[in-house]
């Protein structure tokens, strides 16, 4: 199999109790292995075979889209977190939130609110384009900016699996309390 399941950078129970060990296990070790498998069943044997998984992404549709763009936007999600990280951005990256946004608390208010608004499924995405102007777009499903041309720098995963054996319907309240997992020295590599 070409593709294969990542180990996290982490313990399952190091992001508890803002995403437990359960959901962890289920999410990331299920759900995300899925489309991996999906993915490198859908790739056998086609041109897609000797792409990397971004390259995938970009070019193409359809159901290998929505597994090749579920496998890329998880590995994406969870290796943005740790147990104990630096919680704020730093350097070039803070000074862009500050030049765009009124606050650091204003620029995730409006990422929450996001999350908050996307009708069903999707993710959340905090991209840049080739000058480092920073987007807070909505995707539904597997949607991914890579698409758009944008570089994706941060996302936040809104379909129910994320959050509902932690939080039930209380996507609001998921959406606030992940700011505490956020690693911003990964946010901050990916942005320069
Ligand atoms: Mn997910």
């Amino acid at each position: 199999m070409k593709f294969k399941l990542p180990n996290l950078p982490y313990e399952s129970d190091a992001l508890a109790p803002i995403i437990s060990q359960t959901t962890i296990e289920h999410h990331y070790g299920k759900h995300e292995r899925t489309y991996i498998d999906n993915l490198n069943h859908m790739i056998e044997e086609t041109v897609y075979a000797e792409m990397s998984l971004e390259d995938i992404v970009c070019n193409s549709e359809g159901a290998l889209f929505n597994n090749a763009a579920q496998a890329w936007n998880h590995i994406f999600y969870f290796f943005q977190f740790s147990k104990s990280g630096s919680r704020v951005p730093k350097g070039k990256l803070a000074e862009q939130i500050l030049s765009q946004f009124d606050t650091f608390d204003d620029f995730k208010s409006r990422i929450e609110e996001a999350g908050i608004k996307l009708f069903g499924s999707g993710w959340v995405w905090l991209s840049a384009d080739e000058n480092g102007t920073l987007f807070i777009t909505q995707s539904s499903n597997a949607g991914n900016p890579l698409k758009d041309g944008l570089k994706p720098i941060l996302t936040i995963d809104v379909w129910e699996h994320a959050y509902y054996l932690d939080y039930q319907n209380r996507r609001g309240e998921y959406l606030s309390r992940i700011w505490d997992i956020i690693d911003w020295d990964v946010i901050e590599s990916r942005y320069e």
